[in-house]
């Protein structure tokens, strides 16, 4: 088989969760002996550890190991970037999509890195603030390029289920940094995203 991917879980996490979903699925009202609610719990906590491994990642050695010396010096954007997260405050999802610039001062970074490291932050208990940030900081202090730029766009799952129900609102968050925080620049950027 030259091609093999696979989903590794820690089983003491997986049991301890597992019997504490079990739990909770009780408490709301349910019978977890009911045929298509036997493998539920566990399958939940597979399904959380999964949409948590950023915990166990690391966002900067990822951006490191693929970091080459260029001369390029214009702005590197990549947009459209799929983002799913989970919030902090209810643990239910909020999903979108990320765009990210750049302008290199004499390094460059593998361009399959961005999403990847977005994916990282985002998976873990998040708020969007928080996320733009991070991905923001991760960026500027590891590359060091001469201006970074973050735009992210979603929907919230908490807005949109419960509380105030308001299914089409989308939050925006933004982030510059360097030569972003000139206004020319980043309405370039902005434009080019088609914002
Ligand atoms: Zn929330």
């Amino acid at each position: 088989m030259p091609y093999k991917s696979f989903e590794e879980y820690n089983i003491q996490v997986t049991d301890d969760v597992k019997d504490r979903y079990k739990n909770i699925i009780e408490d709301l009202g349910e019978d977890t002996q009911r045929d298509g609610l036997l493998k539920t719990p566990e399958r939940a906590a597979k399904a959380m550890q999964f949409l948590t491994q950023g915990y166990n990642q690391d966002p900067v050695e990822v951006l490191k190991s693929a970091m080459f010396k260029e001369s390029y010096n214009e702005m590197v954007i990549v947009k459209d970037i799929e983002l799913y997260s989970l919030c902090e405050h209810h643990i239910l999802p909020f999903f979108g999509k990320a765009h990210i610039a750049y302008i290199p001062n004499g390094q460059i970074v593998g361009l399959s890195k961005l999403p990847r490291i977005v994916d990282i932050f985002a998976r873990r208990l998040q708020v969007q603030e928080r996320l733009t940030e991070q991905v923001l900081d991760c960026i500027n202090d590891t590359l060091k390029p001469q201006g970074v730029a973050v735009v992210i766009e979603a929907s919230h799952m908490c807005m949109m289920m419960r509380g105030v129900q308001k299914q089409n609102s989308i939050t925006t968050t933004s982030g510059f940094r360097g030569q972003f925080e000139k206004i020319e620049t980043r309405n370039e950027f902005l434009k080019l995203i088609g914002k």
